[in-house]
């Protein structure tokens, strides 16, 4: 069988874009490597819990939020929502002061001028770059020719200079970028872009699933299988054929061969280029692009199953800190200093059940079990992750005393896991990293040299559920046309 579309992973990016071609009528078909979809959304059993990968929270999904309309279109606003305390979603403690950010701009200013009085100008000039960089969050597929010289400003500006232009107060710029761990903290690269749009949604409104992140693998799933699109697990993509400058076929381990129209790619850009053998399109010049990009650090996970009745659910998300140094805690070293604190809303009463702590860990302290792979990495292995376990449990028994009796299992995951799941070159968490030095070679467009093939996901512009959605809308309408994917845009 021959299909419009063929699509190379089910992770975010995959599934939405599979599901918006599906519902323009267009027979398409998902191929993942993994023997369950979702990449970084999926949840996997353990103890009798399911439990999450890389969704913990997500912005801009409340009416008039910038994830509103997609998350409508893509019959994700149905799922069981829970909107988190607005009075302070994300609460960010350095040393030993709990600082909060509220929901809005009036009160995330009005809050933090009550700790910071003296930067209450900074904060409101804040707020406006926050805003006016949401208002254009798709200008990239406007219908009309339109140059956004103010977002792309934003691309080539620090984010770490802006904080350090806006402020006096160091310890403000550490509450400010104490929430950040949802995005890498790096210095001399960060634009003010991608800051920009990762903290924004999440003012505008911060929800978390009352459930886990296979709530929206199979929501999306289950809307392509209607449309009948397919999704096949344990295909892992080896080959991307290409006939006379166009790709025809994509080639899997197994031995099945899938023909296509269009191509579009959700592995990360390293290994999509690694998958095209043989081209007269795509020229050495851009696989050395793709291939030289650095990524972003990954992540060390620990996922708590909590004895019953031992916590009670707390609404927020809190990030702990032993002292201001959010930009550089991850590097340092010594014990864990800095990590995300977050616990699965209960379906059912105000127990907790399930709590994730999470914390960098740049490749550099995991590379010497490079050459390992998934339940054969050895006792040293296992003994760095119950350390760090352990160092995570103590600081976040900074803000839950006690923490540590109330674990009845707990399960850690390093980046050397998420690499050997999806593939993405050093377990990175959020893709290819942006430069502000140099953003037309570190932002990725979705076009490629050969015409019929796409790229999609987090390594494009920018990652988590807002950037892989806003990239799927840029990739799809390469396809269906930019007016087509605005009006998903502007779904009501
Ligand atoms: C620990 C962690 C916590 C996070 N927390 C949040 C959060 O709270 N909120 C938020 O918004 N974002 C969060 N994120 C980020 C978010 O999860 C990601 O940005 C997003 O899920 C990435 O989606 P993607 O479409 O780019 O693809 P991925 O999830 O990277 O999926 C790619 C898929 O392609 C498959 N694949 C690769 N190669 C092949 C091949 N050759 N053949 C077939 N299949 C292939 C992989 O197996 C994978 O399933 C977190 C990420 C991590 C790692």
């Amino acid at each position: 069988m021959k299909y419009d579309v063929i699509i190379v992973g089910s992770g975010l990016g995959g599934l939405q874009c599979g599901l918006i071609l599906a519902r323009r009528g267009m027979k398409v078909v998902i191929l993942e490597r993994q023997l369950q979809p979702g990449g970084c959304m999926q949840s996997f059993r353990r103890h009798g819990e399911l439990l999450d990968t890389g969704m913990h929270y997500v912005g801009g999904i409340g009416e008039g939020g910038c994830l509103y309309a997609p998350f409508k279109y893509l019959g994700l606003m149905d799922l069981p929502w829970q909107h988190l305390d607005p009075t302070g979603f994300d609460r960010v403690t350095i040393g030993d002061r709990t600082f909060k950010y509220a929901e809005g701009a009036e009160a995330f200013i009005e809050t933090l001028s009550q700790d910071f009085p003296q930067e209450r100008k900074g904060l409101e000039k804040y707020c406006n770059i926050m805003n006016e960089v949401c208002d254009h969050l798709y200008d990239a597929i406007l219908p009309r020719d339109e140059v956004d010289f103010f977002t792309q400003s934003l691309f080539a500006s620090s984010t770490y200079d802006f904080l350090h232009e806006t402020f006096n107060d160091e310890l403000l710029i550490n509450v400010l970028s104490g929430s950040s761990l949802k995005m890498e903290l790096a210095k001399d690269t960060l634009p003010l872009y991608n800051f920009a749009q990762g903290n924004n949604s999440f003012i505008q409104g911060s929800y978390r699933l009352r459930g886990d992140g296979n709530l929206i693998v199979n929501r999306l799933m289950d809307q392509i299988k209607a449309m009948g699109g397919e999704i096949v697990c344990n295909s892992e993509v080896e080959e991307l054929v290409e006939k006379d400058g166009r790709l025809v076929a994509a080639r899997c381990k197994n031995g099945e061969v899938y023909e296509g129209t269009w191509f579009i790619s959700n592995a990360h850009p390293a290994v999509t280029v690694g998958l095209v053998k043989e081209s007269t399109k795509m020229k050495k010049v851009y696989r050395n692009r793709i291939l030289r990009l650095e990524n972003t650090y990954g992540m060390f996970t620990t996922s708590l199953i909590l004895k019953p009745g031992s916590l009670k659910y707390f609404n927020w998300n809190q990030y702990i800190y032993m002292k201001p140094n959010v930009w550089t805690y991850f590097n340092e070293e010594g014990p864990v200093q800095g990590c995300l604190v977050s616990c699965r809303c209960p379906i059912e009463g105000d127990d907790a059940r399930i709590l994730d702590i999470l914390t960098p860990l740049p490749w550099e302290k995991i590379s010497q079990w490079e050459n390992t792979t998934v339940g054969r990495r050895g006792e040293d292995y296992k003994a760095m992750k119950e350390r760090l376990y352990n160092e995570c449990i103590a600081l976040a028994e900074r803000f839950i005393p006690g923490l540590h009796n109330m674990v009845e299992a707990h399960y850690s995951s390093t980046p050397l896991t998420y690499r050997d799941y999806t593939l993405t070159p050093n377990g990175s968490c959020y893709g290819v990293r942006k430069d502000y030095h140099n953003p037309m070679m570190t932002l990725l467009s979705a076009k490629t040299p050969i015409p019929n093939l796409l790229l999609t996901g987090q390594s494009l512009t920018l990652h988590g559920l807002l950037g892989v959605t806003m990239t799927s809308l840029f990739t799809v309408a390469e396809i269906i046309g930019k007016q087509a994917a605005w009006e998903i845009t502007q779904t009501k």
